[in-house]
């Protein structure tokens, strides 16, 4: 293999690199690496006096002499692959920033820093990484698929999060600007097209570039997307309830948003008053309704510790969230307030008005409240990722929710919420599974949980299905059943990948779409209408549904 010639410390790198390259591969399990079998390999080649190599650097080094080694450039990236928190759900998260705006919000645990949008912290992880790129999403999202792809990540299927104040606050030129740019990135990155430079230029001319950004534009880059190397197969979008109106429903659905990230806070008048929220829980209610009778996963975000709550009153605030039917959410951001410096929260704090909970009444109160989560939700966090030294007072353990669910334990109570119950990187055979539905009410109408578990309740796919008692506001959906959701859990593999022992690839997917359709037939329903993503498009439409101007429809025949 012919290669430019290296000096002698770095001819001794490149026969470390080799050596570890061939030592993964001799591993005897196949798929992922256990982290203590690559920790080993790698304390067995240190770099001279500076600590190990990196994964980027053993993948670089592949890449330089792929012919060497006894396997393809993917086959050694999925063995490199031993980090389980970020493909483990079949997609790539990528979130990005939107650009320092103000909020019509007055929430008064809310920091202030004029770098960030509104409630961010310049440096929080994801801030700095928006910021290093000016806030610009095309080249947010690339850089992040391009350091995944150097970790070893396949990049073809991705969830886009976009994050920052309240996103239906932002003017619609600006949102429709953002989102083309996303799916953008996407089709370049896909396509091997590195345009950063030219989104650089771009954002620098940004009230011309909002100009060009007509739907358009947004609408062309999405169906370009369909057939892209890196697919959107889910986008999040964060916002208010009081900014949740039928024309914001709409709007959001345009941008080809999938999921709402809901700020519910309290579900207490009091409480939100306390702490100038805006809105009440009335408010509340009928945004959650008016997104899921539109078919959206609603992520809802509360708070415990406000001004004016104690452990006492959170825990009975936390048993509305699933008791009310107006409430209900499909996932749950838990964040215990804290006290940050540019908060309105300090003078409240210095008044005597607000005391932070001591760590113990924390983890009791959470603990308390976990088991309740029901089988259908799930909780992605119980801390916010707040670095420590912005924390004036309150929660700093970093590892919280383990802490959390070792009290759980400790009390013999079992988790039933979907994250402790996924499968994540284990095989599982399709004989092994076995599907069950679960059923609960909503304001908008019956909800059906469709899931395929293990004999143990751990769960390898899901479908979240709306059957609806009421007109809805969006015209499309009038008289349909709706899919919120399917949700197929296993490494993120390859599209068009076939492996009978990854749940992605067993047909589940499939077969959680036919049981809602058969579902919705028998409850009289003429259609079910699905709420997909830019990038499943193809996929649906492979399993018979047709495009309408906003959802794909499955006519469900006699
Ligand atoms: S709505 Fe959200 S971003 Fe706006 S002030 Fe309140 S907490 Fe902060």
């Amino acid at each position: 293999m012919e290669r430019a010639s290296l000096s002698a410390p770095e001819e001794a790198g490149e026969e470390a690199l080799r050596a570890i390259i061939e030592e993964i591969l001799a591993l005897p399990s196949a798929g992922p690496l256990l982290p203590r079998d690559l920790d080993r390999v790698l304390r067995g080649h240190p770099k001279e006096g500076r600590g190990f190599y990196s994964k980027r650097e053993i993948l670089r080094a592949f890449r330089r002499e792929p012919a060497r080694y006894a396997a393809s450039e993917e086959e050694f990236a999925e063995r490199l692959r031993t980090c389980p928190t970020r493909s483990q759900s079949g997609v790539l998260p990528v979130t990005v920033l939107t650009k320092p705006f103000p909020c019509p919000g007055r929430c008064v645990f809310c920091p202030d820093d004029v770098r960030m949008p509104k409630s961010y912290l310049s440096d929080e992880p994801g801030c700095q990484r928006a910021e290093a790129n000016q806030f610009d999403p095309y080249r947010q999202a690339w850089s992040r698929l391009l350091a995944y792809r150097e970790m070893g990540h396949r990049t073809d299927k991705v969830e886009l999060i976009v994050l920052g104040g309240t996103w239906s606050s932002y003017p619609e030129r600006y949102q429709r600007w953002f989102v083309a740019r996303l799916f953008e990135a996407l089709n370049d990155f896909g396509a091997g097209r590195d345009a950063r430079a030219e989104a650089a230029a771009e954002h620098g001319e940004e009230s011309a570039a909002d100009g060009r950004a007509g739907w358009a534009r947004v609408e062309a880059a999405q169906r370009a997307n369909e057939e892209a190397g890196a697919r959107c197969v889910g986008l999040a979008l964060e916002t208010r309830p009081d900014h949740v109106d039928d024309a914001e429903v709409l709007r959001l659905r345009r941008l080809g948003a999938t999921k709402v990230q809901l700020g519910l806070q309290s579900l207490d008048d009091a409480v939100l008053a306390a702490n100038q929220r805006g809105h009440d829980v009335e408010c509340s209610r009928q945004a959650l309704a008016r997104l899921r009778a539109a078919g959206f996963k609603l992520h809802a975000h509360w708070m415990p510790n406000l001004v004016g709550a104690t452990p006492a009153s959170d825990r009975r605030d936390f048993t509305r969230l699933f008791a009310d039917p107006g409430l209900c959410p499909d996932e749950l951001k838990v964040y215990p307030c804290s006290l940050l410096e540019t908060a309105p929260l300090m003078r409240i704090h210095a008044d005597g008005g607000w005391r932070p909970y001591e760590h113990e009444e924390l983890v009791e109160l959470l603990a308390a409240c976990l088991p309740e989560v029901p089988a259908w939700c799930r909780v992605t966090r119980v801390i916010r990722d707040i670095p420590s030294p912005d924390i004036v007072a309150g929660n700093r353990q970093t590892n919280l929710r383990e802490v959390v669910e070792a009290r759980v334990r400790a009390g013999e109570r079992a988790l039933r919420e979907i994250r402790a119950r996924e499968i994540r990187q284990e095989r599982i055979e399709r004989r092994d599974l076995t599907l069950r539905v679960r059923a609960y009410a909503s304001r908008t109408g019956e909800e059906r949980f469709l899931e395929w578990q293990t004999a143990d309740e751990r769960i390898a796919a899901f479908a979240r299905l709306t059957l609806p008692s009421e007109e809805p506001g969006v015209p499309e959906l009038a008289g349909r059943a709706l899919l919120r959701e399917v949700h197929v859990y296993g490494p993120a593999a390859a599209l068009g990948e076939r492996d009978r022992t990854r749940p992605q690839h067993a047909g589940l997917g499939a077969d959680l779409v036919s049981e809602a359709a058969r579902l919705a037939a028998a409850a009289g329903y003429g259609h079910l209408a699905v709420i997909s993503a830019v990038g499943t498009r193809p996929w649906y439409r492979r399993l018979g549904f047709e495009d309408g101007p906003l959802y794909q429809h499955l006519p469900l025949g006699s």
